[in-house]
C-alpha cells in the first residue's frame, strides 16, 4: 500500500523516554521513490523531522511539522579487498544487531560500539561514539536524500565533517538531509582497540593469561558493561547521555583542577583543550540520583536522565535545566545537551540559564 501523510500522530512508542507528544504530521515511507513521488506535500512543511528509533530525542512538547520515520532495510557487500570490506547498508537497520552481524562474519572494527540504541542511519548524525572509537573512522560515505531539493546526495567522509557527537548531517542538515545508506568500510585483520580505561582491565586479564585480545572479547566486554552500567531503556525509560562533555581551555582547566582536585578531564584530541567529564561535574554537584516527581537522575550514571512514567517531556527538560544551571554556577561552565530536544524552542529556554 502507498505511503501517505498521517495527521496528529502519537509519537510515545517511537522516543525512549517514552513521553506522550504528537506529531503535526507524519509519514512513514518503505522506499526512497516514495519520498519523490510524495516530494510535493512533503515539501509544505518547513520543519522536518526524520526519526529513527527515537533514542537520542526529548520530546518538550507537541512537534509543529512533519515526522518521516524510514522503513530502508538491507545489507549489502560492495566489494572485498586483502584488508577489508565494504558493505551498503541501510538506515532502518538496527545498530546492535549490525554490529552482531559483522563480528559473526569476521568484519571487525566496530565492536567497542555493541549495544549503543538506535538505527544504522542515525549512526552518522551524531557520530556516535563508545569506549574509546567513532563511527566516523569506519564510514566511507553517507548516501541521502534531500528533503529540500528532491535530490539523491552523497556525502564522502571529509563531506560529513564528523567531530564529536556532531556532523553536517546533524547541524545546518537537520531536517534537509535523510540518510538512506550509509557505507561502510570494515576490517578483515582483527585491530582491537583496548585504550579506553574501563577496557583495561579485559586487556589486564588477558595479559595475565597470556592471551591476546580479540574482537569478540571487546564486543562482550563492552556488552557487559553497557549492561552494568547504563539503565537499559526497555526498562527504565531515557535516552542515555543527556549532555556532551564539555570542553574548556588549559587555563580553566588548571584553575578548576585547583579548586576540584578530583576533576577529571582529557585532552580534547582536535585541539589544545580540555575534554571535562560532564558526569564528574554532575555527580560533583550532589546532583546524581535527584529525583523530582517522576523524573531523575540516575543513581550511577550522572549523565543520565531517566524516567519513571512522566508522560510530559517538559518535566524532564526542566531537570535538565536545573542541572546546566547548577553546573554554571559551580563551575562556570556551560553544559550543551547531546540529546536533541524537539518540540520547545531551546534557545530562547537556555537563555534562561545564568
Ligand atoms: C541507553 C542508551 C545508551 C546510549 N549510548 C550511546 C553511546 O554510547 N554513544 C552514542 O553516541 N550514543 C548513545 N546513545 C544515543 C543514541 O543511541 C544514538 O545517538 C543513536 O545513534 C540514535 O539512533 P536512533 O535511531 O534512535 O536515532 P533518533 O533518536 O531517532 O534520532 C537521532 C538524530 O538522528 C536523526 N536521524 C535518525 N535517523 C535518521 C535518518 N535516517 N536520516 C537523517 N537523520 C536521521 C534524527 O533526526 C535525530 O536528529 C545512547 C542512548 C541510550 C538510550
Amino acid at each position: 500500500m502507498a505511503s501517505k501523510i498521517v495527521y496528529n500522530e502519537n509519537l510515545q512508542k517511537l522516543n525512549t523516554f517514552k513521553v506522550e507528544a504528537s506529531a503535526e504530521a507524519f509519514l512513514a515511507i518503505n522506499s526512497i521513490d516514495e519520498l519523490e513521488i510524495l516530494f510535493s506535500e512533503i515539501s509544505k512543511y518547513n520543519e522536518k523531522l526524520v526519526i529513527g528509533g527515537g533514542s537520542n530525542l526529548l520530546f518538550a512538547g507537541d512537534y509543529s511539522g512533519l515526522v518521516i520515520y524510514p522503513q530502508l532495510f538491507g545489507i549489502e557487500k560492495t566489494n572485498e579487498t586483502q584488508d577489508n570490506i565494504y558493505l551498503r547498508v541501510a538506515a532502518s537497520e538496527n545498530w546492535h544487531d549490525f554490529v552482531t552481524a559483522c563480528l559473526k562474519n569476521n568484519y571487525f572494527g566496530i565492536e567497542n560500539l555493541a549495544l549503543i540504541p538506535g538505527t544504522v542511519g542515525a549512526a552518522p548524525v551524531q557520530n556516535i561514539g563508545a569506549y574509546g572509537v567513532e563511527i566516523e573512522r569506519f564510514i566511507e560515505s553517507v548516501e541521502c536524500f534531500d528533503l529540500q531539493e528532491n535530490e539523491h546526495i552523497i556525502f564522502n567522509h571529509s563531506e560529513c565533517e564528523f567531530a564529536y557527537r556532531e556532523s553536517r548531517l546533524k547541524n545546518a542538515g537537520q531536517g534537509r538531509y535523510l540518510v538512506c545508506y550509509v557505507n561502510f568500510i570494515l576490517n578483515k585483520i582483527a585491530t582491537p582497540v583496548l585504550s579506553y580505561a574501563p577496557l583495561k582491565k579485559l586487556s589486564e586479564d588477558l595479559a595475565r593469561n597470556q592471551k591476546e585480545a580479540t574482537p569478540k572479547n571487546v564486543y562482550d566486554w563492552v556488552c557487559k558493561l553497557r549492561k552494568e552500567k547504563l539503565p537499559d531503556p526497555f526498562v527504565l525509560a531515557n535516552a542515555g547521555s543527556f549532555f556532551k562533555n564539555p570542553t574548556v581551555s588549559s587555563d580553566k582547566f588548571v584553575k578548576l583542577k585547583n579548586q576540584f582536585p578530583n576533576i577529571v578531564g582529557y585532552p580534547d584530541k582536535s585541539d589544545e583543550k580540555i575534554k571535562v567529564a560532564a558526569g564528574w561535574l554532575i555527580d560533583n554537584a550532589g546532583l546524581k540520583g535527584k529525583r523530582v516527581g517522576n523524573v531523575a537522575i540516575h543513581e550511577q550514571q550522572a549523565l543520565v536522565l531517566v524516567n519513571f512514567g512522566e508522560m510530559q517531556g517538559s518535566k524532564i527538560l526542566d531537570l535538565a535545566c536545573d542541572v546546566m544551571q547548577k553546573i554554571k554556577s559551580l563551575y562556570g561552565i556551560v553544559l550543551e545537551p547531546e540529546v536533541r530536544v524537539l518540540g520547545i524552542d531551546l534557545a530562547e529556554r537556555s537563555k534562561l540559564i545564568k
